[in-house]
């Protein structure tokens, strides 16, 4: 037995080291792309590219590596276990991307990652190793072929947590990326050449077969090498495309969110204005209360839904008592003040939820009680009338000094009542009826006949 020297060719060792980290760079776009495309179909397209092209790249660094290291005998490769070897040269860079393309900054993850991976790599290395079929021996250095595996675990592990690094700071990826491909690519790279350097090759004169086994030439590598490079240069394009593409769509996405979202801001803000626009219209601009328009039409409903609710309604018209003199007396403005006053009393009178309060016109007033009679209706009027006597604003015109109105009552009756007209002219009558009386008063009409004063 003789022990073989073995000679290296270094360009070649340099051009099976491109060869990884540029395997490797592409994984890692291609893994950047699985992470970012939508749909599981879409992942796995990607994922079967990517570890294809990977594997291809790795395994194809292995044997320019094989290539590298000149053995003064022939060497052929059994082919069956040649092409296991891509098989799993493929499946250790699927873990890879799997890993990669998760994003996941927990350690346990790339971790586990490098060591899959970093085993893949190492199996794939010695599966290579053991398709060899050659007059020389080959012998392992245990303690070297712990330390090729150990390097490859531990660079693999350091790529993918630096790749884990490029997601969370996404920002400025690109350069991680270089690194992490930089690393994963020596992780593979010195795999190899570590563990060549502890096998040690000697002559056996025991006979081996050819039958299915190929030889390893320079041509035949380099063209592996060219066709594994172009499949990474491809890999590395469609990635740089589609992330192109992704950008574009992922922008036009935004633009499309973004008007959606302006769109249905101007639709809350017209939504809005126009509910405003609607209260506006049925408010009186002086003091708040109800418009006439909106009095009318409240009216009309109720009207009928009376005989419907088969329950009374009361009707209640106020006039302020010589509010002209009030006017002139202390001035529009002065006037304008009370019959706000006036407003405020009547929004906290009536009780109910159905009463409504509204401005009739100048200084007249209406309130509208839904289910009261008239008795109900002349306690009300009272109250309110007291109200604005004791809290709203001064006149004159009075020993009492204080603002007045006098305040019509009436009830919906069913006999003659053919339109609302009708009851709001009877209301109308009760309240001229109060002024004769001496104003300050309330006055009840219930029918033609009957008249309450209070
Ligand atoms: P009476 O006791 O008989 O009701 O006497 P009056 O002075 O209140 O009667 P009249 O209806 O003649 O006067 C109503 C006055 O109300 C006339 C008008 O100047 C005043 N007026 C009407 N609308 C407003 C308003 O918006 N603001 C103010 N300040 N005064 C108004
Ligand atoms: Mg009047
Ligand atoms: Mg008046």
């Amino acid at each position: 037995m003789q022990n073989l020297t073995v000679s290296y060719s270094y360009g070649l060792i340099a051009v099976s080291i491109m060869l990884a980290i540029l395997a490797a760079y592409a994984a890692f776009g291609i893994a950047d792309r699985m992470r970012r495309v939508p749909g599981r179909l879409n992942q796995l397209k990607w994922l079967i590219g990517g570890a294809s092209a990977m594997g291809f790249g790795v395994w194809s660094m292995h044997y320019m590596g094989m290539l590298a290291a000149k053995l003064p005998v022939p060497v052929f490769y059994y082919v069956p276990t040649v092409i296991w070897s891509l098989v799993l040269a493929m499946a250790a860079s699927a873990v890879a991307l799997l890993v990669a393309s998760t994003g996941s900054p927990d350690w346990r993850h790339f971790t586990g990652g490098g060591l899959l991976m970093g085993s893949g790599i190492a199996g794939m290395h010695y599966m290579g190793m053991a398709a060899m079929r050659t007059s020389a021996m080959h012998h392992y250095s245990p303690d070297i072929v712990a330390l090729s595996i150990a390097l490859a675990v531990a660079l693999s592990t350091a790529a993918l947590w630096m790749i884990s690094l490029v997601q969370e700071n996404e920002a400025g990826g690109g350069q991680y990326r270089v690194i992490a491909g930089v690393l994963m690519g020596l992780g593979i790279a010195s795999m190899h050449y570590v563990s060549m350097a502890g096998v040690r090759f000697h002559t056996d004169a025991m006979p081996f077969s050819l039958q299915n086994t190929i030889k390893v030439s320079l041509l035949g590598e380099t063209g592996v090498a060219v066709t594994a490079l172009l499949v990474l240069l491809k890999a590395l394009v469609s990635a740089a495309t589609d992330k192109r593409m992704y950008r574009k769509l992922q922008i036009a996405h935004d633009q499309l969110a973004a008007s959606q979202a302006a769109l249905l801001q101007s639709q809350t803000e017209l939504r809005e204005v126009n509910a405003l626009l609607s209260e506006l219209s049925i408010r009186d601009g002086l003091t708040g209360l109800y418009n006439r328009r909106h009095f009318d039409s409240y009216l009309n409903l109720e009207w009928r839904r009376v005989p419907r609710v088969k329950k009374p309604m009361a009707l209640l018209l106020l006039d302020v008592d010589h509010f002209k003199q009030l006017n002139d007396h202390y001035g529009h403005q002065y006037g304008d003040d009370c019959l706000r006053d006036i407003a405020r009393i009547l929004e906290t009178q009536p009780r109910r939820a159905s009463d409504l309060a509204a401005r009739f016109g100048g200084e007249e007033f209406a309130v509208l009680l839904p289910g009261c009679d008239l008795e109900g209706g002349l306690e009300v009027a009272e109250r309110i009338r007291v109200a604005i006597m004791e809290t709203g604003g001064e006149h004159y015109s009075n020993p009492e000094k204080r603002m007045t109105v006098s305040i019509g009552v009436t009830c919906y009756l069913p006999a003659t009542d053919d339109s609302p007209e009708r009851m709001i002219g009877r209301a109308d009558q009760a309240m001229y009826k109060a002024k004769g009386a001496g104003r300050n008063c309330v006055i009840g009409i219930a029918g033609e006949a009957a008249l309450l004063k209070i």
